[in-house]
């Protein structure tokens, strides 16, 4: 008699979540999973980018048993141990605003992410204004064009080895980008997709597509509406710390705790003034200062 409860475990990755299945990809490809049940009782959920433990059953079903340690997460939309955060931005309409970047840019650093600023729609428009704003903030910044595919190769180039969160202003040509860089890859999409029936393009989830051997990106459709407050219990105060480009004059402002809004002798607004900061940068902390304190504080 062959016994039903036999089952092997694997280790892997969850490259998709939907209606309480889990979509791990191991070695021996990918398993459809629920959560096991201690898990759930242990409030925990496992995340898209999650490390799991799965058993596997022969139908190539099984449960995930144990979630990795997650070096971080993100709540909305929900996806966990991000490496870095591509903001696509354009110059060429829809002109993306400098405070969707900035906060973006602002959240990843507090959560220690790395963040790059990729200028698309080059051939439309060069993008200086936002070339020279990010390369004097010490983000890396790319100019291409997905469309004709020029500059395409050394952003790849700076994915690898990393899982790559992609977001973007609506317009901003961010599926073409994500088109252009991995072609070779639609086909194991398709793969996944006629085994679930469901098209790329319709998924308001989150999912994450692999590129090569540990270099993946996640299409994050929802990624601009990220809640950069409330679930991260982010304090004004914490602001300064989240534009990394304020970092070396913080410390000369005269008084201690210094919000630099509007305090006397404030060394951030004195760089912004002999334009060591850039302007736009420091409209951004200032809107998302008084942002921060319209939260109530629950105590
Ligand atoms: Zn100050």
């Amino acid at each position: 008699m062959i016994s039903n409860n036999m089952s092997e475990q694997k280790k892997g990755r969850i490259i998709r979540g939907i209606g309480g299945f889990y979509y791990v990809e191991t070695d021996t490809g990918i398993i459809t999973c629920r959560a096991r049940g201690k898990l759930r009782m242990m409030g925990e959920t496992p995340y898209v980018g999650d490390y799991v433990t799965v058993s596997i059953n022969q139908d190539m079903t099984g449960y995930v048993l144990e979630i990795s340690e997650r070096k971080n997460v993100m709540i909305r939309p929900p996806i966990a141990n991000i490496d870095m955060i591509a903001i696509v931005a354009s110059k060429a309409p829809p002109v993306t605003d400098t405070y969707f970047i900035d906060r973006i840019a602002a959240l990843a650093e507090y959560k220690g992410i790395e963040v790059c600023v990729v200028i698309n729609k080059c051939d439309e428009d060069i993008g200086e204004e936002l070339f020279e704003i990010y390369k004097n903030t010490n983000i890396k910044v790319f100019r291409l064009s997905a469309k004709n595919g020029d500059g395409v190769a050394e952003f790849k180039q700076h994915l690898s080895g990393k899982l790559s969160a992609f977001t973007g202003n609506s317009g901003v040509g961010k599926s073409t980008l994500i088109n252009a860089i991995m072609p070779d890859a639609m086909l194991e999409t398709g793969e996944i997709n006629s085994k679930i029936g469901r098209g790329r393009h319709t998924t308001r989830q989150v999912e994450i597509l692999k590129l090569s051997e540990n270099t993946w990106i996640a299409d994050t459709p929802g990624f601009s509406a990220f809640d950069i407050a409330a679930k991260d219990e982010i304090k004004p105060e914490d602001l300064e710390n989240m534009f990394p480009d304020f970092s070396e004059y913080i410390s000369e402002c005269k008084f201690i705790g210094c919000s630099h809004i509007k305090d006397s002798e404030c060394a951030v607004i004195e760089a912004v003034e002999n334009g060591n900061i850039q302007e736009s940068r420091y409209e951004s902390y200032k809107k998302m200062y008084s942002e921060l304190e319209k939260i109530p504080k629950y105590k």
